[in-house]
């Protein structure tokens, strides 16, 4: 009678399902308390660590410095030099509130402007374009003739594609007597490519008469016809400085490829180096004869990356620039070629 009556419970007991509930509570109770005692350990060594830094740290609130180079008094130009050193070492925050306690400092107007296009540059370092178009403007309404806030002043206009600003900064330059040819050709360039109003034909024809100005113009039509999938005028490309094109050749869609009308000897390398039955002279680029030498032997498995090196800064960045990346300079990049292990899938940066 007694087996009997426990029968029910016994039942239960076996069901798989009452085992499957008992498995998933215990496991669900044992990731429970596991992810809380993480919780209290990572909260108790990072109290920890902060009691450990705040051993060692003078103050760990971010305003506290500029109250204790407040009240220490510290001369204007130990502020400027302090600042500085900021910039240098990519601390913009701090390089902007020394310079902005320095500014409360100033004694003259030679100091203030000193320090205001310093505080530009800094805004300009830290990718505030708009703030730093407002101290160069403030610096220049003191001293017009800063040519240093001037250069910056038009690169920001530029970046912010108020193309006319910049062009009106170049002209106050230009009556200074700087050679800022190069530059207007770039600024009206960019200023074509990006008006919508004007057709292919009418941007292109644009863009080839600056090519006296600036050399890499050529380079722009070129990489118009590959954006916009217009017909690559093989003739015109045989009138181009080869070199600025280099990658471009390289990467060049076969089905776009005719190599009949060139002439120019490091064009006919790259084809020949990608393996095109040119007709090729000896070529100033080493990596590109290497190359057509290997072909010309059946060797197939060598190709070419390109690193673009700036003239003026003496850096390397991997994609090509007009204006370098880090120093600014207008045409300043080199393409240099490097042969590689393997011969890169045939594409198009874009
Ligand atoms: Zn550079």
């Amino acid at each position: 009678m007694q087996g009997r009556g426990l029968e029910p419970f016994f039942i239960e007991y076996r069901d798989p399902m009452f085992g499957i509930i008992i498995l998933f509570t215990i496991v669900f109770i044992i990731a429970f308390v596991n992810y809380w005692w993480g919780v209290f350990k990572s909260k108790e060594e990072k109290q920890s660590i902060e009691q450990f830094i705040k051993r060692f740290e003078i103050t760990t609130d971010e305003d506290d410095y500029k109250k204790l180079l407040d009240e220490f008094a510290v001369p204007t130009e130990s502020l400027g030099l302090l600042a500085h050193s900021y910039t240098k070492s990519g601390d913009f925050e701090k390089a902007i509130g020394v310079y902005l306690l320095a500014l409360k400092r100033v004694k003259n107007r030679d100091e203030k402007q000193y320090i205001l296009t310093e505080l530009g540059i800094t805004y300009f370092k830290a990718g505030f374009l708009r703030r730093s178009c407002e101290v160069f403007l403030e610096a220049l309404r003191l001293f017009p003739r800063n040519k240093v806030a001037l250069k910056y002043l038009t690169v920001t206009y530029e970046k912010l594609k108020e193309f006319e600003h910049s062009l009106e900064v170049l002209d106050a330059l230009e009556e200074m007597g700087a050679d800022v040819a190069a530059q207007k050709a770039y600024v009206k360039a960019k200023s074509i490519l990006a008006d919508k109003a004007v057709n292919h034909e009418a941007k292109l024809t644009s863009l080839r008469a600056l090519k006296e100005s600036f050399g890499l113009a050529e380079r722009m039509v070129f990489e118009y016809w590959l954006k916009h999938q217009l017909v690559l005028d093989w003739e015109e490309i045989a009138t181009f400085d080869t070199r600025v094109i280099l990658d471009l050749l390289w990467y060049l869609d076969p089905h776009l490829v005719r190599t009949e009308a060139l002439t120019d000897p490091v064009a006919k390398a790259v084809f020949k180096a990608r393996g095109y039955e040119v007709e090729s002279q000896e070529c100033e680029v080493f990596e590109l004869e290497v190359l057509g030498k290997l072909q010309g032997a059946g060797y197939t498995e060598a190709g070419l990356s390109f690193s673009y090196f700036c003239d003026a800064c003496k850096q390397t960045f991997p994609v090509h620039f007009y204006r370098c990346p880090s120093c600014h300079a207008l045409g300043s990049v080199n393409i240099e070629p490097i042969i590689t292990k393997e011969r890169l899938e045939a594409h198009l940066p874009f």
